[in-house]
């Protein structure tokens, strides 16, 4: 038996992996540890998507090999696909794994390593083993790759072509995390909505075969690209269990920085398409991602922006202060904003975006929603405890209950009352 200490940065795709190869491992009979000094080995799952997370990246391997140099050290990601021999040569490295071998990684680090399965001592061998971390949500990858070209991103550059899971894989999957208590889990991928390119099917059969074969009570969607979105898409939203959020990046407000962007999307399409979900789903939370910044980018086009940002209306928005990414082309493009006006459209645009939080809390206070309670509860004087959970639109609640309810992983219908925190990030809740 081998002790494996597995750990990520970046995305939700990289912590769905890092998890299925836990229970990939612990399925051969080793142990999964919590700390990489009771390793045998450490695996890290490294980003790339900035110049900045690549750096990261390198410091996280360092620091591992410091905090055990006797363990063997295994690196993969999106940082080891880019930069395979800069990787191979920091101190402490064994082996080097890129993102196209990653479904074969717990067979290769075997072979490689000379690890001896021993299944027989599986924990529980015929049941999924829980990685170490939340029992409420978990992240399962649909697929992988991208055929877009967006102008500023990498990984469709580390990540390849699209290549997606068969939705038997994915549906056995969901019943053995719902069979380990989770409550919740999030479909994932570089581009979902290409879900299925590569097999003759697509995201909507995909959640509909997901919301018929199996009884998990949540199924939340990651990041959906606003396109390549199947037709009669949200009439999936009829049943419950699918969570009424959607996160369509949005990138800029602005026609001619999309373009230069090379988006697929213009802002007209954006709008309609938002317009015919909010109509089609009931108390939908939209949010999106939003590049401040971008080559090119003029008073005038940032205006735009700001101008349609606040029209759509946005329950939160992830705010990039755009960074030149080298390999990209938009990192080679004229028209570099200076640092300092790039931080001040990201400063005024979190203010805009927290106003429109703000707002869209306050249209929820009233609600009686279901909040997914998680975590632990925070000890409060008076016997109390704060809990925190999500509704199923996203919305943050917390709650203050007897120090001896037990809420974790507990679904419970929740008056949703007044916003909390300045600027508001959350909803205060009264259990029902
Ligand atoms: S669709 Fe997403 S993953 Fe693909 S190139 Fe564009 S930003 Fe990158």
């Amino acid at each position: 038996m081998t002790n494996v200490y597995l750990t990520t940065l970046g995305c939700r795709l990289n912590e769905a992996e890092v998890a299925a190869w836990a229970r990939d491992f612990q399925a051969a009979g080793h142990r999964v540890v919590e700390a990489p000094a009771q390793a045998d080995i450490m695996l890290l799952n490294t980003c790339a998507v900035t110049s900045e997370a690549a750096r990261k990246s390198r410091q996280f391997v360092n620091r591992l090999h410091r905090q055990n140099p006797a363990a063997r050290l295994v690196i993969s990601g999106c940082y080891a696909e880019l930069e395979p021999s800069s990787v191979a040569v920091l101190t402490g490295v064994d082996l080097v794994i890129g993102n196209q071998e990653k479904s074969r990684l717990v067979e290769r680090v075997s072979a490689e390593l000379d690890l001896h399965a021993m299944p027989e001592l599986a924990a529980n061998p015929d049941g999924v083993h829980v990685y170490p971390g939340s029992r409420t949500r978990a992240f399962v990858k649909a697929q992988d790759g991208c055929r877009n070209r967006c102008t500023f991103c990498i990984v469709t550059i580390a990540r390849g072509e699209e290549r997606s899971r068969t939705s038997a894989e994915i549906v056995d999957e969901i019943n053995a995390l719902h069979g380990a208590g989770y409550q919740e889990v999030v479909l994932t991928g570089v581009h979902l909505g290409g879900y299925g390119s590569d097999l003759g099917t697509d995201l909507k059969e995909l959640v509909a075969t997901i919301l018929d074969h199996t009884n998990i009570p949540r199924l939340r969607l990651s990041s959906l690209e606003p396109w390549d979105i199947p037709p009669d898409f949200w009439e999936l939203w009829g049943n419950a269990r699918l969570m009424p959020h959607l996160h369509l990046p949005l990138q800029s407000g602005c026609d001619a920085t999309l373009q230069r962007m090379a988006r697929r999307c213009d802002t007209d399409t954006y709008a309609e398409l938002v317009a015919s979900a909010r109509a089609a789903i009931p108390g939908l939370t939209l949010t999106t991602d939003l590049i401040v910044g971008f080559p090119g980018e003029d008073e005038a086009e940032w205006a735009d922006t700001r101008d349609y940002v606040q029209e759509i209306g946005f329950g939160h928005i992830h705010i990039f202060t755009y960074s030149a990414r080298s390999g990209t082309t938009a990192a080679r493009m004229r028209g570099q904003i200076p640092g300092e006006v790039r931080r001040a459209r990201s400063r005024e645009m979190h203010a805009i975006a927290a106003e429109m939080k703000r707002t869209h809390l306050r249209h929820f206070s009233g609600d009686i929603r279901p909040v997914l309670w998680e975590g632990r509860g925070e000890p409060e004087a008076g016997g109390q405890a704060r809990w925190s959970g999500y509704t199923d639109n996203y919305l943050r609640v917390e709650v203050t209950v007897p120090a001896s309810l037990d809420l974790e992983n507990q679904l419970t219908q929740t008056l949703l009352s007044h916003p909390l925190g300045e600027p508001p990030d959350r909803l205060c809740g009264v259990i029902q």
